[in-house]
């Protein structure tokens, strides 16, 4: 169905025509996304995107014990922060150097376990299906896989998970949409109030052509997965070559070159003797987009959250860059992009800058 008619004047909750073509639209999306995730489509909760997804996974549970790896996104560690505030215990699993998590042994009384697929700032795969396989089957395990929907085959019930969030945007479809799954029969009171909508769980009209926008930039991923992971693979090594041609000595936060065990659409690059927020400053100017950290309130940049659990050197952590490809990246543009960065390097060391402080280190889990 064409997206134009998809957003047909109708509200799906409505009896009349345009409403049924609205609701028609709505569940033909919500059965594409299920059978292409391997789910069910009632399964399938559609949310504002990602951090709404994790929210309502972990306080709809309302956890009292729980275990989460340090390597999570803030919006998972925010509302389990926010549950440890009202007294519940969340153990927190460490993380080793390459950026993996290290599974711990499980406490008795633990009922709820967070743990993502494929990390945001190095693409590292973590070993879901593994300590799924490991989990009594009274503990609810939610997984945060949007890094890795639609850039690798990911099969709900296959996972072994209880949930499991991911967000359009990450795979080329619109903004401000994204799904939450729930295994069939697994209870899971609502968060918000005063609408029958998606089985009472997510309340309010939904969002149809960005649903719809989803569904259909899924499957297009999908369909040419294979060949769009190669791509990324071969941007990821080039990339890195180019880079340490141009700016050695370089430091690779995460996963080796090659591994199997990332997701190759990110790559994590320190310049030793830089400082990250001087650098991104100056590459913003020679357009080329890339990241640190997250922003922090005095408006300066924070050093990545994640490279902090990870340990790395104080030097590799204030210097840390996070790059991501696109499988419509061309060869020629990361060429360009390492040589603007080449030449930024250089002037920041030759600047001397790099020994300055960043901000102070305070978003430990
Ligand atoms: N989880 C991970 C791992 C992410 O990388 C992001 C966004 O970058 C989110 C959750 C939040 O997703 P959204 O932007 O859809 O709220």
């Amino acid at each position: 169905m064409r997206l134009a008619e998809a957003t047909a004047y109708g509200n799906p909750s409505s009896a009349h025509a345009q409403g049924r073509k609205a609701r028609q639209a709505l569940e033909n999306a919500r059965e594409q996304i299920a059978s292409l995730l391997g789910a069910h489509p009632d399964e399938v909760t559609f949310t504002s995107g990602a951090t709404e997804a994790n929210n309502l996974a972990i306080l709809g549970q309302a956890p009292t014990h729980c275990v989460a790896s340090q390597l999570e996104h803030p919006c998972v560690l925010e509302p389990l922060r926010q549950r440890e505030r009202h007294g519940a215990v969340v153990e927190w699993w460490p993380v080793d150097l390459k950026g993996y998590v290290v599974p711990q042994p499980l406490h008795p009384n633990m009922h709820f376990l967070c743990l993502m697929l494929a990390n945001h700032e190095t693409g590292a795969l973590q070993p879901v299906r593994a300590v799924a396989e490991r989990l009594p089957r009274q503990v609810a395990f939610h997984c945060d896989a949007v890094q890795a929907v639609g850039k690798l085959p990911v099969h709900f019930h296959e996972l072994g998970v209880t949930s499991l969030s991911a967000s359009a945007h990450k795979f080329g479809g619109p903004k401000g949409i994204g799904v939450l799954l729930v295994t069939r029969g697994t209870k899971w009171p609502p968060l918000m109030f005063g609408g029958h909508q998606q089985q009472g769980r997510r309340p309010g009209t939904e969002a149809v052509p960005l649903a719809v926008g989803m569904a259909a930039a899924l499957a297009y991923r999908m369909q040419h997965q294979r060949e769009q992971y190669e791509k990324l693979e071969q941007l990821r090594a080039a990339f890195w070559t180019h880079l340490h041609q141009r700016a050695a000595p370089l430091a690779l936060n995460g996963p080796e070159i090659g591994s199997a065990e990332v997701v190759p659409g990110t790559l994590n690059v320190s310049f030793p003797g830089c400082r990250a927020d001087l650098l991104l400053m100056a590459l913003d100017l020679a357009q080329v987009a890339c990241s640190t950290g997250s922003a922090c309130s005095s408006g300066s940049l924070l050093p990545s959250p994640v490279l902090q659990v990870m340990c790395v050197p104080d030097s590799v952590l204030r210097s840390a860059l996070r790059f991501s490809f696109d499988p419509n990246t061309e060869f020629a543009d990361i060429e360009e992009a390492a040589n603007r960065i080449g030449t930024a390097v250089r002037n920041s060391r030759e600047s001397g800058f790099g020994s300055v402080q960043i901000c102070e280190r305070n978003h430990l889990p």
